[in-house]
């Protein structure tokens, strides 16, 4: 939390806070590629798979670039973390503190979830969200959120002296080991900072640190991704179940996440083309 120190105040101190805020990244210029077409694109979809994600573990699952996925909240008020890479390259992943940079702290339909650096392209975008209705709470908070990075067992390990290996981080990488036949210390390097999908969080208005209440997601709710490359999701039904009150345990009551995935009969998106990666070409100094 921030200390003030009233002995270093200024005289001037309310007009330096004074000055007008300025979006550090404003989205106006983003690539809008294929932007147009998803619209029309998702009132064909066909359902082509699902995965169901136990309770306290993790699903990994294949999505083809121009396909869709939804995560639904099936049974009871669950929050998910969610990993992505793209399929063939594990170092492309999600970069939530670029995302949040361009976005926002929590994400809605027309965000997109961008990759890792070089990369730095679209790995998805929302499409659907049966939760934008909740917009922004009294305690400042909201759902979706990229601020959160995941459940993990060194801060368990730190905070509680506690042993748990049901944690979204460990989940993750057990599931991701399973499904690329990875061992656990390959697999959790690249397990990152996640979406963290249906969870209501904020940062309180005094001290402002991250705060969590319960999830407002009931059953039949879903967030809904177009697929902007081929990409490998990772989903974790967090130990904290609807985070209303503890994570990083088995107290909570806890449901399984729904993962669908639809192909799109809409024409347009037959031949659909990921953007290329960023065209920078890294030389970090003046040639
Ligand atoms: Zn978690």
């Amino acid at each position: 939390m921030k200390y003030i120190n009233k002995a270093h105040m200024p005289d001037d101190a309310d007009a330096r806070r004074g000055v007008p805020p300025v979006i550090c990244y404003p989205t106006d210029s983003l690539p809008t590629t294929g932007a147009s077409i998803l619209d029309t694109a998702r009132q064909s979809l066909e359902k082509i798979d699902e995965v169901l994600v136990p309770p306290r573990e993790a699903r990994c699952f294949e999505v083809p670039a121009g396909h869709f996925f939804r995560i639904v909240s099936v049974d009871g008020s669950q929050v998910g973390d969610l990993n992505l890479w793209q399929a063939n390259n594990l170092d492309e992943r999600f970069y939530a503190g670029k995302t949040r940079a361009l976005h926002g702290t929590h994400l809605s339909t027309g965000d997109r979830l961008w990759s890792s650096f070089p990369f730095m392209r679209p790995l998805a975008r929302i499409t659907y969200d049966t939760l934008d209705w909740y917009g922004w709470d009294d305690d400042g908070g909201s759902v979706h959120d990229v601020i959160g990075t995941r459940c993990d067992p060194y801060t368990a390990k730190l905070l509680a002296d506690v042993d748990y290996h049901h944690c979204c981080h460990s989940n993750l990488i057990r599931a991701l080991a399973d499904h690329r036949q990875l061992d656990f210390a390959v697999a959790e390097p690249l397990v990152h900072d996640v979406l963290n999908v249906f969870m209501c969080t904020g940062f309180t208005h005094d001290t402002h640190q991250y705060f969590m209440k319960a999830s407002p997601v009931r059953p039949g709710d879903f967030l809904e991704f177009f697929a902007e490359t081929d990409l490998l999701g990772g989903l974790s039904a967090c130990p904290g179940g609807d985070c209303s009150a503890e994570h990083s345990s088995d107290v909570a009551r806890c449901y399984p996440l729904l993962v669908e995935l639809f192909k799109s009969n809409e024409p347009a998106l037959a031949d659909y083309q990921p953007l290329a990666p960023s065209g920078y070409g890294r030389q970090h100094q003046d040639v």
